[in-house]
């Protein structure tokens, strides 16, 4: 599965340049004005500009403002390169201009505008195995969420305690216990776990068996199998 974008796990620096690019014009926005030179000149910087001061440091003019490229250059590319691939379709012959809602929406998910993806999914159906094609999808959806919930078993399976200590807002403990024995508990979730195992397992064949009918046309819809 691809490594999705998550706000929530970045550094904060990087969290408020995601929230400025994507919002843009809740901060400064006019473009920027510098001097330099002795006839103090005025040069007005469009987005996308770059250029370096007197000082040696080097800047890039955004929409929400300049930047100064030396600190943020790295964390701006990502930014940008992540951008980017929200509202860019993989297709090398992609002749769709305006990318809507609809578009982003299944770039994200296949790499591919509507246009593009209806083409590729055409050839697809055309060399008939639209139905392998989509048992690989649906399988390959149950897997990625099924280990979700088995990842949120074994951590339910650790916390599992038979009694909890709760800090009060006035810091004084408070201790419940459950009622159940925590360990007849931990046995369920493990049998839970396992049986969750199993059907994976068995999900997991019925995909390889339909990949195994597709990954010879080599589509690009069909990523090859890693797990
Ligand atoms: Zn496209």
């Amino acid at each position: 599965m691809a490594k999705e974008f998550n706000k929530k796990f970045m550094h904060p620096t990087r969290r408020k340049l995601v929230d400025m690019v994507l919002t843009g014009g809740e901060y400064q926005k006019e473009t920027q004005i510098s001097f330099s030179g002795v006839d103090k000149k005025k040069i007005k910087r469009e987005v996308g500009d770059k250029w370096t001061d007197d000082n040696g440091k080097s800047y890039e003019q955004l929409e929400a403002g300049k930047i100064e490229t030396s600190e943020l250059g790295d964390t701006m590319a990502e930014v940008r390169a992540y951008l980017d691939k929200l509202n860019t379709c993989k297709s090398d012959n992609c002749k769709t201009i305006k990318i809507g809602r609809v578009d982003k929406k299944l770039i994200s998910k296949t790499g591919y505008c509507l246009h593009c993806l209806t083409l590729k999914e055409a050839q697809i159906k055309y060399d008939g195995l639209w139905k392998e094609y989509e048992d690989y999808k649906i399988y390959s959806n149950i897997i990625s969420h099924g280990k979700d919930v088995i990842a949120q078993f074994q951590q339910a399976y650790r916390d599992a305690k038979q009694t909890y200590e709760v800090v009060q807002e006035d810091g004084k403990i408070e201790s419940w216990s459950m009622e159940r024995d925590v360990n007849e508990l931990k046995a369920e979730i493990m049998i839970d776990i396992t049986n969750f195992e199993t059907e994976i397992e068995q999900v997991t064949k019925l995909r390889n068996e339909a990949y195994a009918k597709l990954k010879d046309k080599n589509y690009d819809l069909v990523r090859p199998l890693k797990d």
